[in-house]
């Protein structure tokens, strides 16, 4: 039996990397880019005004401070439009947010400071006014050639922002895999079946595919194949041609029907691992095919599948796809807890949140088996083995559900 941090290691290297491709803009949102993203002008491009108004050279602002200013309005500069001249130096430009500052001009007094008359403007006396103020200078954020999203970025709506404004329509991304998930079990049956008293409903298949999709780490796809071993050799035969990555969930334990290993062994399925010094997921296995594909066997009991889940596949995902690994929180207990097995321990935990910062609540499940147990609860704290009694502040990893 190996320890998690070895588990992770020994996951982590022995992963394939997923091929790029090309995806519209629309669609890239969660994805994992492969590019960089460069700005493609200065941003802004251009002297942006940054409120409705009027625009003028501040030399003509001398009596402002004591009598207040009359200016002429000599055109409209709108947002859209070339920039306008200051032909007469005394005179003002009405001005709207978004536009180009017009030529000649240097100060922006906003509509909310003015009187407006039409074809003039009155600036009342005291009015304070700066040149350069509500004007967003030309590549004053960032000059064009600036590299702003790098390799590896997972696309939320900012990154889409300024992936639109630098004029990606397309973007390199990770493609998406084709991933397998397997439930093994001849006592589960499809949740759209009744149960018999004996069987239970397959969740864990639907557990994971949320988990996928809510990441969004690949296709899944749902099968399910009874303890049988001729039944789980051509069945398993047929989905490694098909898909990129098998996730399974049960039958890795030690019971008579726990066959999984044999066959995937029997199937040329190297065995990388078998069994991690952890609870929940113990029996967790994981190989990979002659070709890279990497296969996982989850333990069947619905809290093992998620939590190994979260903990294994999420970091595997992210490793294949080449994205920056999320940054893990370090979150401290709010009550002592005791855990005595050489193991490490995954505690469901409920986070507060106070003005002293967040803490994390134990709320451990009665056994694995305990999936609605979890449902208060916010994520896991990974506790190393022989931690035996975690005292209140004691800060470990947070993994989010
Ligand atoms: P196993 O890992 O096959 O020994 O299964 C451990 C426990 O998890 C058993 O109580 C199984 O019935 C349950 N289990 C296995 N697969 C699933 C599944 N897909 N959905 C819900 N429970 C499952
Ligand atoms: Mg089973």
């Amino acid at each position: 039996m190996i320890d998690v941090k070895e588990a992770t290691n020994t996951l982590l290297a022995n992963l394939p990397f997923l091929s790029a491709e090309t995806c519209p803009l629309g669609d890239a949102h969660g994805r994992t880019l492969r590019q960089a993203v460069v700005a493609d002008r200065d941003l802004p491009p251009f002297d942006r005004i940054m409120m409705d108004g009027i625009a003028f050279h501040s030399s003509a602002g001398g009596d402002i401070a004591t009598k207040g200013m009359r200016f002429p309005v000599l055109c409209l500069q709108a947002a859209g439009s070339p920039a306008q001249t200051l032909a007469v130096k005394a005179g003002c430009i009405e001005v709207a947010t978004g536009a180009i500052l017009p030529v000649g001009a240097d100060t922006i007094l906003p509509v909310e400071d003015i009187e407006s008359h039409g074809d003039h403007v009155l600036v009342p006396p005291g009015t304070s006014f700066a040149p350069g103020k509500y004007i967003h200078k030309q590549a004053s954020d960032h000059p064009a050639g600036t590299t702003l999203l790098h390799p590896g970025t997972l696309l939320s709506p900012k990154e889409i922002a300024v992936a639109a404004s630098c004029g990606c329509a397309q973007l390199e991304v990770s493609s998406l895999p084709s991933i397998a998930l397997v439930s093994t079990g001849d006592e589960l049956v499809p949740i759209h079946e009744t149960p018999l008293p004996h069987q239970i409903r397959q969740s864990n298949a639907h557990t994971l595919a949320a988990a996928i999709l809510s990441r969004n780490l690949g296709q899944p796809h749902l099968h399910h194949i009874p303890d049988d071993p001729s039944e789980l050799e051509s069945h398993i035969q047929h989905l490694l041609g098909m898909h990129d990555i098998l996730v399974f969930s049960g039958g890795v334990s030690m019971g008579k029907k726990d066959l999984l290993p044999q066959v995937l062994e029997k199937l040329g399925v190297e065995k990388v691992f078998h069994w991690v010094a952890q609870r929940p997921g113990k029996p967790l296995w994981f190989g990979k095919t002659q070709d890279g594909k990497p296969v996982f066997g989850l333990p069947g009991n619905p809290l093992s599948t998620l939590t190994c889940f979260q903990r294994y596949l999420l970091p595997a995902g992210d490793a294949m796809s080449a994205r920056t690994p999320s940054h893990l929180l370090q979150i401290p207990l709010a009550e002592p807890f005791h855990f005595a097995p050489p193991l490490t321990c995954f505690l469901p935990v409920a986070l507060t949140h106070s003005a002293g910062g967040t803490q994390a609540i134990p709320a451990p499940a009665h056994n694995s088996g305990d999936y609605s147990g979890i449902l208060l609860t916010d994520g896991f704290l990974e506790i190393p083995a022989r931690t035996n009694e975690a005292q209140p502040g004691d800060a470990f990893p947070f993994f989010p559900w």
